[in-house]
């Protein structure tokens, strides 16, 4: 199984890692709690794992606009 990275914002890919290559610690998925692990981390059926994360564009979008992050898909 893969584990994808994708801006939760744009959907652009971050990079993918096989899972076997990194354990989770090194993802950062330890310090989050059970809630924002159900919102940021999504199994697919086929086994693999989306990981929603900021890219850097839209960071930097976010924090120029930061009305923007009340919105739920500000740049689609
Ligand atoms: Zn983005």
């Amino acid at each position: 199984m893969a584990v994808n990275y994708v801006c939760r914002h744009c959907r652009m890919p971050l990079g993918s890692f096989e899972s076997w290559q990194v354990p989770e610690y090194r993802l950062g998925l330890h310090f989050l709690t059970p809630d924002e692990r159900k919102r940021i981390i999504s199994y697919n059926s086929n086994g693999d794992v989306t990981v929603r994360v900021i890219c850097e564009y839209c960071s930097q979008t976010l924090d120029q606009y930061p009305e923007l992050s009340l919105l739920s898909n500000p740049l689609q």
